[in-house]
């Protein structure tokens, strides 16, 4: 089979990179599990925090709100985010807090957010009411529809395995089929190195780190859908509703080979530990537990560009903990800098994602 483009990698990268470029070129994505969207991409907060991120990948959320506000009626939906911290750690406080650009708020209103807070052990609380449940899995499968209908051939149960190239065009073996295409994005999550490394593609140095999550009853028979997104300071845990039960993570954040991720007992108990500290309700009962992996590039921006030594190799990786709320800005300049169009980012953004940077 021949295309213009292959993208390795069924999560949002590649789904949403295949939703932008699929309308002017022929597009092909080749994922190895049975359904899209089975890794780090099934495995997310589903958040969507402007100010979360180092200043590049912020300019990526700011580039994408207004997507994620409008696209399909409208992908947001208002949570709120809210920072405590304990009576010795008000220096962390005021400076995480200027950080997500919170307001600090008294204990009263905290507790009017959140009752379960503990006066003994919660001192410090800062809020914002601009921080939004995205809506992740229609946000993937939009992306996925989106580029089926412009043509592009989306193969799931297609684990890539080889990568050869011979006279400009890329032979990539995948499922038992073999695929060529002038272009090849490597769009593949926490085996980003490693699929480029079978290309023959020098590897950037990504780092997979494993992140854990707990699903919980609701505190207390709370009613908790209006409680906030809720983060301890120095990411020592957070917490948030779902679909009327709580889920609360430890923020771990351990390096790992790239694998299909689980939560560990151990780490998962001393979260929970560090988060009833803060809370009048133990927990008693965890309904159900996961763990993804989160993957950085050494400087924790996304990469975005060709490679500078094979430019028909683009990268597409380092997602780390803000895939969704970057990929539409993400997907966007992956079209632009393929289809030779000027980015709508500035250009010190585009610099900043620009493999390149790692020369
Ligand atoms: C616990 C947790 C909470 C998070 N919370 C948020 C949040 O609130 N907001 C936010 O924006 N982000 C969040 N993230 C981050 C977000 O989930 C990731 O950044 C995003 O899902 C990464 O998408 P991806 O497509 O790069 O990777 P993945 O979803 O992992 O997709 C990569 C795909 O490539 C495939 N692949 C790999 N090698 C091959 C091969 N050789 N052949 C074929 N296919 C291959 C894999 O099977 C995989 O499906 C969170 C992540 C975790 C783990």
């Amino acid at each position: 089979m021949t295309t213009d483009i292959l993208i390795i990698g069924g999560g949002i990268a590649g789904l949403s990179a295949a939703a932008t470029l699929s309308p002017h070129a022929s597009v092909t994505l080749l994922e190895t599990e049975d359904a899209l969207g089975y890794h780090a991409s099934g495995r997310s907060a589903a958040m969507f925090l402007r100010d979360y991120g180092n200043d590049v990948v912020r300019a990526l959320n700011y580039a994408s709100a207004e997507h994620h506000a409008v696209t399909d009626g409208g992908m947001l939906s208002a949570r709120g985010m809210m920072l405590v911290a304990r009576p010795d750690q008000y220096d962390d406080f005021k400076t995480q807090h200027a950080g997500f650009d919170l307001q600090e708020i008294s204990m009263e209103e905290a507790l009017s957010h959140v009752p379960i807070l503990n006066r003994e052990t919660c001192a410090y609380a800062a809020y914002r009411a601009d921080a939004y449940d995205l809506d992740a899995d229609r946000l993937l499968q939009t992306f996925a529809a989106e580029a089926r209908r412009a043509g592009a051939k989306i193969l799931t149960k297609s684990p890539v395995t080889t990568i050869t190239k011979s006279d400009g065009v890329w032979q990539v073996t995948a499922g038992g089929q073999i695929h060529s295409a002038t272009t090849l994005i490597n769009a593949s999550g926490a085996w980003v190195d490693e699929n480029a490394a079978l290309a023959g593609i020098s590897p950037l140095g990504f780092q997979p780190y494993r992140r854990s999550m707990a699903r919980i009853p609701a505190p207390g028979g709370h009613d908790v859908r209006t409680w906030p997104f809720m983060i301890s300071v120095n990411d020592q845990w957070y917490a948030k509703p779902d679909a009327g039960k709580w889920i609360v993570s430890p923020s771990d954040e351990d390096p790992v080979d790239p694998h299909d991720a689980w939560a560990d007992d151990m780490v998962l108990a001393e979260g929970l530990a560090r988060y009833e500290e803060m809370v009048t309700q133990p927990v008693t009962r965890l309904e159900t537990s996961w763990a993804g992996l989160r993957t950085f590039a050494p400087d924790r921006a996304l990469v975005i560009g060709r490679d500078t030594v094979d430019p028909t190799f683009f990268w597409l990786g380092g997602q780390g903990g803000y895939g969704f709320q970057t990929a539409p800005a993400a997907s966007r300049l992956t079209a632009d800098l393929l289809l030779g169009r000027t980015p709508e980012l500035d250009a010190k953004t585009v610099a900043a994602l620009d493999p390149a940077r790692f020369d």
